[in-house]
Protein backbone atom coordinates (compact mmCIF):
# COMPACT_ATOMS: atom_id res chain seq x y z
CA UNK A 1 0.00 0.00 0.00
CA UNK A 2 1.04 3.22 -0.81
CA UNK A 3 1.62 5.66 2.51
CA UNK A 4 1.05 8.90 2.26
CA UNK A 5 3.69 12.13 2.58
CA UNK A 6 2.39 15.75 3.98
CA UNK A 7 5.26 17.98 3.68
CA UNK A 8 2.81 20.80 5.81
CA UNK A 9 1.46 20.58 8.87
CA UNK A 10 1.65 22.80 12.09
CA UNK A 11 2.38 21.91 15.62
CA UNK A 12 1.03 24.11 18.69
CA UNK A 13 4.42 25.83 18.26
CA UNK A 14 2.54 27.89 16.40
CA UNK A 15 -1.07 27.75 16.02
CA UNK A 16 -1.51 23.79 15.57
CA UNK A 17 -3.13 21.81 18.14
CA UNK A 18 -1.05 19.02 18.96
CA UNK A 19 2.71 18.58 20.19
CA UNK A 20 5.08 16.86 17.58
CA UNK A 21 4.37 13.44 19.08
CA UNK A 22 0.83 13.46 19.04
CA UNK A 23 0.75 14.98 15.41
CA UNK A 24 3.13 12.45 14.45
CA UNK A 25 0.96 9.45 16.41
CA UNK A 26 -2.08 10.67 14.83
CA UNK A 27 -0.19 10.45 11.16
CA UNK A 28 1.26 6.91 11.85
CA UNK A 29 -2.34 5.73 12.69
CA UNK A 30 -3.19 7.08 9.14
CA UNK A 31 -0.42 5.33 7.22
CA UNK A 32 1.79 8.01 6.87
CA UNK A 33 5.26 7.64 6.03
CA UNK A 34 7.05 11.01 6.18
CA UNK A 35 5.37 14.61 7.16
CA UNK A 36 6.81 17.89 7.80
CA UNK A 37 6.04 20.30 10.66
CA UNK A 38 6.17 23.47 9.04
CA UNK A 39 5.67 25.95 11.89
CA UNK A 40 4.46 29.56 11.07
CA UNK A 41 7.23 31.96 11.23
CA UNK A 42 8.32 35.87 10.44
CA UNK A 43 11.51 37.47 12.50
CA UNK A 44 9.79 37.17 15.72
CA UNK A 45 10.32 33.50 16.11
CA UNK A 46 12.28 32.29 13.58
CA UNK A 47 14.77 31.36 15.92
CA UNK A 48 12.64 29.13 18.24
CA UNK A 49 12.18 26.56 15.31
CA UNK A 50 14.93 24.25 16.46
CA UNK A 51 12.73 24.07 19.85
CA UNK A 52 10.70 20.65 18.56
CA UNK A 53 14.28 19.20 17.19
CA UNK A 54 14.52 17.13 20.18
CA UNK A 55 11.09 15.79 19.54
CA UNK A 56 11.84 15.15 16.55
CA UNK A 57 14.54 13.36 16.96
CA UNK A 58 13.19 11.08 19.33
CA UNK A 59 10.04 10.30 16.82
CA UNK A 60 12.48 9.90 14.72
CA UNK A 61 14.36 7.19 16.17
CA UNK A 62 11.57 5.37 18.02
CA UNK A 63 8.60 5.22 15.45
CA UNK A 64 7.85 3.87 12.06
CA UNK A 65 7.19 7.43 10.35
CA UNK A 66 9.74 10.29 9.47
CA UNK A 67 9.04 13.66 10.86
CA UNK A 68 11.10 16.47 9.25
CA UNK A 69 11.62 20.30 10.39
CA UNK A 70 10.38 23.09 8.64
CA UNK A 71 8.57 26.24 8.38
CA UNK A 72 6.18 28.08 7.14
CA UNK A 73 7.13 31.82 6.36
CA UNK A 74 3.10 33.68 6.63
CA UNK A 75 2.22 37.35 6.34
CA UNK A 76 5.63 38.64 6.49
CA UNK A 77 6.50 41.50 4.33
CA UNK A 78 7.35 40.61 0.78
CA UNK A 79 10.77 42.26 1.17
CA UNK A 80 11.93 39.66 3.91
CA UNK A 81 10.62 36.39 2.98
CA UNK A 82 14.17 35.27 1.44
CA UNK A 83 15.74 36.21 4.57
CA UNK A 84 13.34 34.32 7.09
CA UNK A 85 13.53 31.33 4.44
CA UNK A 86 17.80 31.20 4.61
CA UNK A 87 17.20 32.11 8.46
CA UNK A 88 15.22 28.88 8.93
CA UNK A 89 17.51 26.91 6.54
CA UNK A 90 20.42 28.25 8.22
CA UNK A 91 18.63 26.83 11.82
CA UNK A 92 17.90 23.21 10.46
CA UNK A 93 14.85 23.60 8.50
CA UNK A 94 15.26 21.34 5.68
CA UNK A 95 11.48 22.13 4.17
CA UNK A 96 10.69 26.01 3.71
CA UNK A 97 6.98 26.34 2.79
CA UNK A 98 5.70 30.13 1.69
CA UNK A 99 1.68 31.05 2.90
CA UNK A 100 1.10 32.02 -0.47
CA UNK A 101 -1.56 33.97 -1.81
CA UNK A 102 -4.42 32.34 -0.97
CA UNK A 103 -8.19 33.61 -2.14
CA UNK A 104 -9.04 33.21 1.84
CA UNK A 105 -6.86 35.80 3.53
CA UNK A 106 -5.71 39.16 3.04
CA UNK A 107 -1.84 38.04 2.19
CA UNK A 108 0.44 40.90 0.74
CA UNK A 109 0.37 41.08 -2.72
CA UNK A 110 3.30 40.35 -4.11
CA UNK A 111 4.43 37.41 -2.03
CA UNK A 112 4.04 34.45 -4.88
CA UNK A 113 6.70 36.51 -6.49
CA UNK A 114 9.01 36.88 -3.52
CA UNK A 115 8.53 33.19 -2.87
CA UNK A 116 9.20 31.87 -6.31
CA UNK A 117 12.43 33.89 -6.83
CA UNK A 118 13.49 32.75 -3.37
CA UNK A 119 15.98 29.72 -3.38
CA UNK A 120 15.40 29.32 -0.13
CA UNK A 121 12.27 28.05 -0.99
CA UNK A 122 10.69 24.50 -1.48
CA UNK A 123 7.21 25.03 -1.47
CA UNK A 124 4.84 27.81 -2.17
CA UNK A 125 1.45 26.64 -0.52
CA UNK A 126 -1.87 27.49 -1.24
CA UNK A 127 -0.89 30.12 -4.25
CA UNK A 128 -4.33 31.01 -5.09
CA UNK A 129 -4.66 32.67 -8.21
CA UNK A 130 -0.83 32.52 -9.07
CA UNK A 131 0.27 34.10 -12.61
CA UNK A 132 1.76 32.48 -15.17
CA UNK A 133 4.97 34.34 -15.01
CA UNK A 134 5.28 33.60 -11.06
CA UNK A 135 4.40 29.49 -11.83
CA UNK A 136 7.36 30.33 -14.82
CA UNK A 137 9.93 30.97 -11.76
CA UNK A 138 9.03 28.44 -9.72
CA UNK A 139 9.63 25.52 -12.14
CA UNK A 140 13.51 27.16 -12.72
CA UNK A 141 14.01 27.27 -9.25
CA UNK A 142 12.40 23.73 -8.68
CA UNK A 143 9.55 25.33 -6.67
CA UNK A 144 6.94 22.86 -5.73
CA UNK A 145 3.05 24.32 -5.32
CA UNK A 146 0.40 23.25 -3.56
CA UNK A 147 -2.36 21.88 -4.20
CA UNK A 148 -4.42 22.41 -0.59
CA UNK A 149 -6.92 20.11 1.28
CA UNK A 150 -7.23 22.66 3.38
CA UNK A 151 -11.17 24.49 3.73
CA UNK A 152 -10.60 28.58 2.07
CA UNK A 153 -6.84 27.71 0.96
CA UNK A 154 -8.92 25.23 -1.67
CA UNK A 155 -10.68 27.51 -3.48
CA UNK A 156 -7.77 28.58 -6.05
CA UNK A 157 -7.10 24.47 -6.31
CA UNK A 158 -8.43 24.45 -9.69
CA UNK A 159 -6.53 27.45 -11.19
CA UNK A 160 -3.59 26.07 -9.84
CA UNK A 161 -4.02 22.79 -11.63
CA UNK A 162 -4.37 24.72 -14.91
CA UNK A 163 -1.77 26.77 -14.90
CA UNK A 164 0.94 23.61 -13.51
CA UNK A 165 -0.32 21.86 -16.40
CA UNK A 166 0.64 24.63 -18.45
CA UNK A 167 3.75 25.77 -17.49
CA UNK A 168 5.01 22.16 -15.92
CA UNK A 169 5.15 22.33 -12.57
CA UNK A 170 5.19 19.69 -10.38
CA UNK A 171 2.44 19.75 -7.88
CA UNK A 172 2.30 18.30 -4.27
CA UNK A 173 -1.08 17.65 -1.85
CA UNK A 174 -0.62 18.93 1.58
CA UNK A 175 -3.34 19.12 4.35
CA UNK A 176 -2.10 22.32 6.26
CA UNK A 177 -2.81 20.36 9.35
CA UNK A 178 -4.05 22.52 12.57
CA UNK A 179 -6.18 20.01 14.00
CA UNK A 180 -6.28 15.99 14.45
CA UNK A 181 -9.36 15.81 12.15
CA UNK A 182 -7.17 17.69 9.28
CA UNK A 183 -5.25 15.08 8.70
CA UNK A 184 -6.29 12.99 5.83
CA UNK A 185 -5.80 9.52 3.79
CA UNK A 186 -3.54 8.93 0.74
CA UNK A 187 -6.81 7.94 -0.74
CA UNK A 188 -8.59 11.08 0.11
CA UNK A 189 -5.44 13.31 -0.66
CA UNK A 190 -6.14 11.54 -4.20
CA UNK A 191 -9.43 12.67 -4.41
CA UNK A 192 -8.72 15.64 -3.77
CA UNK A 193 -6.39 15.79 -6.79
CA UNK A 194 -8.95 14.87 -9.08
CA UNK A 195 -11.26 17.56 -7.39
CA UNK A 196 -8.61 19.86 -8.30
CA UNK A 197 -8.94 18.49 -12.03
CA UNK A 198 -5.62 16.24 -12.05
CA UNK A 199 -6.02 13.04 -14.65
CA UNK A 200 -5.16 9.99 -12.93
CA UNK A 201 -1.56 10.32 -13.97
CA UNK A 202 -1.48 14.09 -12.72
CA UNK A 203 -2.66 13.24 -9.31
CA UNK A 204 -0.16 10.19 -8.70
CA UNK A 205 2.91 12.34 -9.75
CA UNK A 206 1.23 15.05 -7.30
CA UNK A 207 0.58 12.56 -4.31
CA UNK A 208 3.19 10.06 -4.69
CA UNK A 209 6.56 10.84 -7.25
CA UNK A 210 6.81 14.56 -6.05
CA UNK A 211 7.02 14.63 -2.86
CA UNK A 212 9.62 11.66 -2.73
CA UNK A 213 11.54 13.43 -5.41
CA UNK A 214 11.57 16.43 -3.15
CA UNK A 215 12.68 14.54 -0.03
CA UNK A 216 15.06 12.76 -1.97
CA UNK A 217 16.25 16.13 -2.85
CA UNK A 218 16.81 16.97 0.47
CA UNK A 219 18.62 13.56 1.25
CA UNK A 220 15.85 12.52 3.84
CA UNK A 221 14.47 9.33 1.58
ZN1 LIG B 1 -1.96 28.44 10.80
ZN1 LIG C 1 0.25 26.44 6.82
Amino acid sequence: MTKRIDLHMHSLFSDGELLPSELARRALKLDHEVIAITDHVDWSNVDTIPAIQDAIDDINANWDITVVLGAEVTHAPCESIDAIAARAKDLGAKIVVVHGETLNEPVTPGTNRAAVESENVDILGHPGLITKEEAEIALENDIYLEISARKGHCLGNGHVANIAREVGNRLLVDTDTHAPSDLITFDKSYEIALGAGLSHDEAMAAIVDNPRELLKSKGIL
